[in-house]
């Protein structure tokens, strides 16, 4: 038993590696909530854990609290932050609704789930560097807890309340550590933020949906559709040949009959797809099942050669999904002034890593 990550682990797991060092089971609580709850980063922080006992827990736990590289503060109140993990790598975390919310009613928190992505969407930053590796629970749970602990240096009141799954990666392709995080998240010694405030964001992993559903009815679900008809989606979302859209509408059913929550369907509209004929399509697509379609102008990323629509198309594409019956909606898009969509400021950070260094 040695080298366990320290903000990975439950209250539980916490308890019994006490007993097993002979320490007090009111040090693992202690210890659950400096970590969890308070936000601290590191041993030298927490305060009522003798110097002693802190030496000999930290011969078996492993702190590591993120190193924040990089952060953009966006004129909307947007915060992105680039943390690198201890391996090197980094990851993109965004902060929003932030200086909009004087009422504090409402902190949201996007968080990555994997370095890089696996799935390579055509329109996607992070998509476009490839897959390099699954986040632990603690890299996951730690972009909420060093947010947590930064903007508290300046608001020592401040408390996420939301959480998206919707930074860089695919969160159903690392499952475990995205519901065990989420278990965490929640825990009331802990963040404690609702089940029912935190989404799950996927590209469509068919069969994980309905392990979702079974394993965790309360979490929200989007589903990144962003086109009806599988021709379409297969050049968007290459993963869309494993898991085509009769499996996937299939999933959301069963999804839809456990939880009875309603699935927000992202779209992201390109210059190309923001067409009459695939709004018509998306219409007879979701007919039948209970969902709102979020409609989001595509960020262009350099690399993707994907443009914006307009913004009478992106009327025109929502109307026909109202006549329809459709709840819809058009993401205002937030701080793309610093960069926000997924994956870019990562890429712009490494690219300049990679400039060739000219003459002063
Ligand atoms: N992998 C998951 C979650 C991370 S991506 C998923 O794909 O759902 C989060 C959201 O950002 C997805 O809806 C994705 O389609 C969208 N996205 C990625 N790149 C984008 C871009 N350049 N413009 C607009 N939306 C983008
Ligand atoms: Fe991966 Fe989501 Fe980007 Fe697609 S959009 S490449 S699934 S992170």
């Amino acid at each position: 038993m040695e080298n366990i990550e320290l903000r990975g682990c439950s209250e539980d797991e916490l308890i019994e590696i006490c007993q097993k060092i002979g320490l007090k089971r009111f040090r693992a609580i202690q210890l659950f909530q400096w970590v969890q709850q308070k936000a601290v980063r590191s041993w030298d922080d927490i305060k009522n854990i003798g110097k002693s006992d802190q030496q000999t827990l930290s011969a078996y736990l492993h702190f590591y609290a993120l190193e924040k590289v990089r952060e953009q503060r966006s004129k909307d109140g947007t915060r992105k932050y680039l943390f690198r993990l201890e391996d090197g790598e980094t990851i993109e975390c965004v902060l929003m609704d932030y200086a909009r919310t004087k009422s504090r009613d409402r902190h949201t928190v996007c968080v990555s789930t994997q370095v890089g992505c696996p799935v390579g969407c055509a329109f996607c930053a992070t998509g476009l560097e490839g897959f390099r590796r699954n986040l632990s629970i603690g890299e996951i749970v730690g972009q909420v807890l060093d947010i947590t602990h930064y903007v508290r240096q300046e608001d020592p009141e401040f408390q996420v309340t939301n959480i998206v799954f919707m930074g860089m990666g695919e969160p159903l392709l690392n499952y475990d550590q995205v519901i065990k995080s989420i278990q965490l998240l929640n825990h009331t010694q802990g963040l404690n933020i609702g089940m029912r405030r935190m989404t799950i964001s996927t590209s469509g992993v068919a069969p994980k949906i309905v392990q979702l559903a079974k394993d965790n009815p309360q979490v929200g679900l989007a589903v990144s559709l962003h086109a009806a008809r599988d021709v379409v989606r297969n050049s968007l979302i290459p993963m869309n040949r494993r898991y085509p859209l009769d499996q996937l509408m299939e999933a959301c059913q069963v999804y839809t009959q456990i939880t009875h929550r309603r699935i927000t369907f992202e779209v992201a509209l390109t210059a190309e797809n923001a067409r009459r004929e695939e709004a018509e399509a998306l219409a007879r697509l979701l007919k039948r099942q209970l969902g709102h379609v979020n409609l989001i102008p595509v960020n262009p990323v350099v690399g993707t050669g994907m443009e914006r629509p307009d913004l009478e198309k992106i009327k025109r594409f929502a109307k026909v999904l109202e006549e329809a019956g459709i709840s819809v909606s058009s993401r205002e898009e937030r701080g793309t002034d610093i960069e926000a969509a997924c994956g870019q400021l990562r890429r712009q950070w490494e690219g300049e890593l990679n400039e060739p260094i000219g003459p002063i």
